[in-house]
């Protein structure tokens, strides 16, 4: 029988951490210089991971896809992120973000875990600021906070609409430091596509050359996935179109287990499909709930003249508006957490109340706040505050310097300008809070295969509050997986290069050439997209915002026969000695269609909502979702058993003794 260890450390939650850094094995300075570690991944968790590692002594080589590391996914996060330094004496405090990240998990996650989250949040702060990255700042010069979702404290340092960009550049920088000292060998357009095990443990990759088409063997003492989520499974999300489940999938499939693959976020603020030639969905920032509102008309007939193009939203009155999230849930109003804000936008677009041509768009509106900041300025200056036309201005200026950026990609994609009419939005696949099961060290179950990032199963529960990914992240690779490597790595000092002549390596390279010729020699009549379409429209209609027993049924059989046809049918042009991109995508959408069954069949067992996992046999009269703390109190951990309909159902039983566990309310 299988027996997973967490490895929680004994001891006063706030203790655990320290305590567990002063016990654990170290790898001295002298003998990390014979250690070689993978990282596969350069978004914030690989990167700030590969840094750290290399600057500590060890050997790192790293590997992306892209053809530079800045360009990992983790550059198009918008927001920010978040800590609990309390510079705003709102009442913020490790113990508060703690709790705000446990409840926003729906008590789904782990104690030991958000703590020590929490715990280091301040420190990545630091280590940013140190770094350089320009952090939005006030008027007297200190770090500026906002707020997000499901909190009621001012927690989130910014930059702009663009904070995944600059933590990024200052995690780059750091790596290239590194990279011109010859301590992080950087293999840009390189995808993993195996792991290789020796004696049960991990000891290198085969990688592809995505150039030249070349397998590469490499060795290592560790390999860390650092490999970002799997969102991309429903085709159309907010994700960069290359992320992928693949480096996660294939260690899966060696032995590493894979945690709550159904724990999906769904963004409430994306800008609406426009069609189905569409391939990428845009996320406008939870930030901007801040300042705009939500709403959908409340009459009926108002929306039916909106849709024909005879009435414009602006020529609604405020009585005639329903700000559903205000009215709902008054304590948090438009800051409610993500999920409680998706389905409350798709509870009133399933009424009819849906304000866009296919009747999936709610407002989000800044005209309050425009004339809300306008005043404000107007008084410090000292101008008409009744001046309406100055009043506007002065507002939108405001709006600008806070979220400029976000306005302007919403104009050129939507062509509407923001300022002068509200935005439309609708919910879309964000985020995946599931993913490799890892231990407190965030070891996997393959001994020496670690991950970190989004790739893991992460500290979030089933819902990722915003601003914590990033931070998550961070504190991954910055300040976490440094130390805990070592207590593993201290047994391997002696161990000397690892060979990739072994047959190991021979055999895991065999395998992956195999692949790639079936798909190159396939010659059949669809393309990737085709099936990769079809998947997303499985997967958003029968696992997406809502789920029920007999669509997540039908979902885990379509699944299968579309995986089928795929093999039969699928045609890669091209040959395997180029860069193909077409092949590339084959080979990543083989792992989402295996991943895509077991999401469903995760969904299935799971009969409770929690978070972002809405059963709607398992709700209120009023539509508010209903946990089963005395069932599902557990992380669903997968083990593969071949098919993935046959993978077996571990659970990792959650146990709080720090937080009382409560309805989630955020009323
Ligand atoms: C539009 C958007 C906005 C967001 N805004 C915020 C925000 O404001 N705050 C917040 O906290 N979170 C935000 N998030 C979430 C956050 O950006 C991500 O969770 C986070 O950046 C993931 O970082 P990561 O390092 O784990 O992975 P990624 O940044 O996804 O990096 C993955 C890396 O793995 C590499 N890789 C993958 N597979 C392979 C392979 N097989 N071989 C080689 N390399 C591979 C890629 O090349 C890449 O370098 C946002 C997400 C989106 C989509």
């Amino acid at each position: 029988m299988t027996v997973l260890k967490s490895k929680i450390p004994k001891g006063p939650i706030s203790e655990k951490w320290t305590k567990h850094k002063s016990d654990i094995n170290l790898v001295s300075p002298a003998n990390k210089r014979l250690i070689d570690i993978i990282v596969v991944g350069t978004g914030l968790a690989g990167a700030s991971a590969s840094a750290t590692l290399a600057e500590l002594g060890y050997n790192v080589k790293t590997f992306c896809f892209q053809d530079s590391p800045r360009r990992a996914h983790s550059i198009a996060a918008q927001g920010g992120i978040n800590a609990a330094k309390n510079y705003q004496g709102d009442g913020d405090s490790t113990y508060r973000l703690f709790y705000d990240t446990i409840k926003g998990g729906d008590y789904r996650s782990r104690e030991a875990n958000v703590y020590r989250l929490a715990e280091v949040s301040t420190n990545i702060i630091d280590q940013c600021v140190a770094q350089g990255v320009p952090f939005a700042r006030d008027y007297g010069g200190l770090l500026d906070n906002r707020s997000f979702g499901g909190v009621l404290v001012s927690r989130t340092f910014y930059a702009k609409g663009q904070t995944g960009q600059q933590l990024l550049l200052g995690a780059y920088s750091a790596m290239n430091r590194q990279i011109g000292r010859g301590q992080i060998k950087m293999y840009n357009r390189h995808e993993m596509m195996d792991i290789v095990l020796i004696d049960g443990k991990a000891r290198g990759i085969i990688a592809k050359n995505l150039i030249t088409g070349k397998l590469e063997r490499h060795g290592a003492h560790a390999v860390v996935i650092a490999s970002g989520g799997y969102g991309n499974v429903f085709f159309l999300s907010t994700n960069a179109m290359g992320s992928n489940v693949s480096a996660a999938w294939k260690i899966y499939k060696k032995g590493a287990h894979f945690a709550n693959p159904c724990f999906t976020q769904i963004h409430p603020t994306c800008i609406p499909v426009s069609g189905d030639y569409q391939s990428k969905l845009t996320l406008m920032s939870e930030s901007l709930r801040n300042d705009g509102r939500i709403w959908v008309p409340k009459n009926i007939k108002d929306v039916k003249l909106i849709r024909e193009g005879k009435l414009k939203p602006t020529q609604i009155n405020e009585e005639n508006r329903d700000y559903y999230l205000e009215r709902r849930y008054p304590a948090f109003g438009n800051l409610v957490p993500r999920d409680v804000a998706s389905r409350a936008a798709k509870e009133r677009c399933d009424e009819g109340y849906g304000v866009n041509k296919t009747g999936e768009a709610v407002y989000l509106d800044f005209s309050s706040a425009i004339i809300r900041y306008g005043k404000e300025q107007a008084h410090v200056k000292g101008l008409d505050e009744n001046d309406k036309t100055l009043v506007k201005k002065l507002g939108q200026d405001v709006i600008r310097s806070k979220y400029g950026n976000l306005f302007q990609m919403y104009e050129k994609i939507v062509d509407e300008n923001p300022y002068e009419t509200p935005m439309t939005i609708y919910p879309a696949v964000h985020y995946t809070m599931g993913g490799t099961w890892v231990d407190y060290n965030l070891m996997t179950s393959i001994p020496g295969c670690y991950s970190i990032g989004e790739a893991n199963f992460s500290d979030h529960g089933a819902n990722r509050l915003g601003a914590s990914a990033l931070m998550q992240g961070l504190a991954d690779g910055y300040f976490v997986l440094p130390y805990t490597i070592g207590d593993y790595l201290a047994d391997d000092i002696r161990t000397g290069k690892i060979s990739t002549d072994q047959p190991e390596f021979e055999k895991a390279e065999k395998t992956v050439e195999n692949q790639i010729n079936l798909f190159i020699n396939n010659k059949g009549k669809n393309s990737v997209d085709y099936y990769h379409k079809k998947l997303g429209k499985i997967m958003w209609n029968k696992c997406g915002m809502s789920r029920n027993e007999k669509g997540l049924k039908e979902a885990m059989k379509e699944i299968k026969q579309l995986r089928n046809d795929f093999y039969k049918n699928v045609k890669v042009p091209g040959s395997a000695n180029e860069y193909n991109e077409e092949l590339a995508k084959a080979g990543r959408l083989a792992d989402f269609l295996e991943l895509g069954e077991l999401f469903a069949k995760d969904g299935l067992e799971r009969t409770e909502s929690c978070g972002g996992h809405f059963r709607e046999e398992s709700q209120t009269s009023e539509g508010e979702a209903v946990r089963d703390d005395r069932n599902f109190t557990f992380v669903s951990v997968w083990e593969h058993k071949g098919e993935p309909s046959k993978s077996k159902l571990i659970k990792e039983k959650l146990n709080f003794e720090e937080i009382e566990v409560k309805t989630r309310s955020y009323k």
